[in-house]
């Protein structure tokens, strides 16, 4: 199995060069040269299996290749449960029970167990630079912290993400550091993406980043769709729908992935913040990517989602695009209503960004829509305690896994939106 660039300039290469690479050299997104069908029957009672029965068919030629399932155990070590909705026939597919409460964590341990493997013993250390809205830092450092061989730098716009979101961006340490950017989200891309295109500073440190472009986070994440799709099917009869909330589109590509691998799935439907540049380019519009702006669900204020030019890639036009996904724009007033009903409505309480996804399902139903569908949960309520508390009126319990990132000591360091303030801190 080769993978390929989006933008075909570059020749077909291995998938071990592609993990390691993160953008193909032609500034493409890499992507598998066909979406083949899982190795062997889904044994969807285990989520590890399943992941390993969908990225088997990628991993044929890798090195890894026998190392794959044990890749899996480690990575797929807390579970993605389905869980029915008070409302009918809708479910919830949770998949915040890791250790930073966010979907990102599958997706962070699996490249962390890759990239450590894959990893010449005699290099010098990688420095892994992360730009984050808030989830993706956490989940990052977690997946890579004590790791032998990495250093991990992450870049947060300070005063932009919770109270809790900032805690798990600090409470590391060890070869984990932490900045908090006098600046927005974008400006903290802006200063990683220099770097990372810095050559200069390239010759001095091994660089690398793990943002939701990366092939070893966008495969393993179709594992939980199949394993939700599977099962459901095995036990109603009939494919499931998703509705996925969305902001780099990584997770709903995934969706895609597993769909077109042959799984029993339906429709996918996204769900965006008010960021709403995928609502009209399926509305029929241009596709017109903006300045991101800040919202409720704040790691949805993506103005630009990396990840569109896969889906480009996947469909022969525009008109085609547009007949395989739908999208939703949902307002910071909608999002706060939709908290606030929730547990009356469908008996959850859900994070700003899983409402946005629950307020599609509510649309959907008020137009007659009587399909199954599942709501994809992306993150724990409890890391936005600060906007969802109020709403429901009573205090969100952390999962335990987040309660002990609470209980942990946390810092970081101020940075200036200056290019040359991150260039003094990466230069050994
Ligand atoms: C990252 C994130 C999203 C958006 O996922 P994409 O893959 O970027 O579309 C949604 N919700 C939460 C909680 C996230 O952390």
């Amino acid at each position: 199995m080769k993978f390929i660039s989006t933008r075909g300039g570059t020749s077909p290469t291995s998938i071990d060069t592609a993990l390691v690479a993160g953008l193909a050299p032609d500034g493409g997104l890499y992507v598998p040269e066909r979406l083949p069908s899982p190795s062997e029957q889904l044994a969807y009672d285990d989520l590890a299996a399943t992941a390993h029965a969908v990225l088997a068919p990628y991993f044929v030629d890798s090195a890894l290749r026998d190392q794959l399932r044990d890749i899996c155990t480690h990575a797929f070590n807390f579970p993605a449960p389905l869980r029915a909705l008070t409302s009918s026939d809708a479910w919830l597919l949770e998949l915040f029970h890791g250790p930073t409460a966010a979907f990102k964590d599958y997706a962070a341990r699996f490249l962390a167990e890759v990239l450590s493997r894959l990893r010449q013993p005699d290099s010098p250390p990688t420095t892994i630079l992360v730009a984050t809205s808030g989830d993706t830092g956490a989940a990052v450092a977690a997946a890579f912290h004590r790791r032998p061989g990495f250093n991990v730098v992450i870049l947060y716009p300070d005063g932009r993400v919770s109270p809790r979101q900032a805690h798990g961006l600090e409470c590391w340490g060890d070869n984990v550091r932490t900045y908090r950017v006098a600046g927005t989200f974008d400006d903290c891309q802006r200063l990683a993406k220099q770097a990372l295109s810095d050559s200069e500073l390239r010759a001095q440190v091994a660089l690398t980043t793990a943002n939701s472009i990366s092939l070893g986070r966008l495969l393993p994440q179709a594992a939980y769709y199949a394993q939700a799709s599977a099962r459901f099917h095995a036990e109603h009869g009939t494919t499931l729908n998703f509705i996925v909330p969305t902001g780099n589109l990584g997770n709903a590509s995934a969706a895609l992935v597993a769909k077109r691998m042959g799984l029993p799935i339906g429709e996918i439907v996204l769900a965006t913040n008010a960021n709403d540049v995928l609502p009209r380019y399926f509305d029929g519009a241009d596709y017109t990517p903006q300045a991101g702006r800040a919202t409720l669900a704040n790691a949805m204020d993506v103005g630009a989602p990396s990840n569109f030019e896969r889906l480009r890639y996947w469909h022969r036009d525009d008109a085609e695009l547009r007949a395989a996904l739908r999208a939703y724009a949902v307002d910071d007033a909608t999002i706060q209503q939709t908290i606030r009903q929730a547990p009356q409505r469908h008996g959850v309480v859900p994070c700003p960004h899983t409402a946005t996804g629950l307020h599609v399902l509510e649309s959907l139903h008020e137009r007659g829509d009587a399909r199954p569908w599942a709501v994809v949960a992306t993150a724990h309520p409890a890391k936005f305690e600060g906007i969802v508390e109020p709403l429901v009126g009573h205090a969100v319990e952390p999962p335990p896994a987040l309660a002990a990132a609470l209980a942990r000591p946390a810092a970081s360091q101020p940075l200036a939106n200056d290019y040359r303030a991150l260039y003094k801190e990466l230069s050994p």
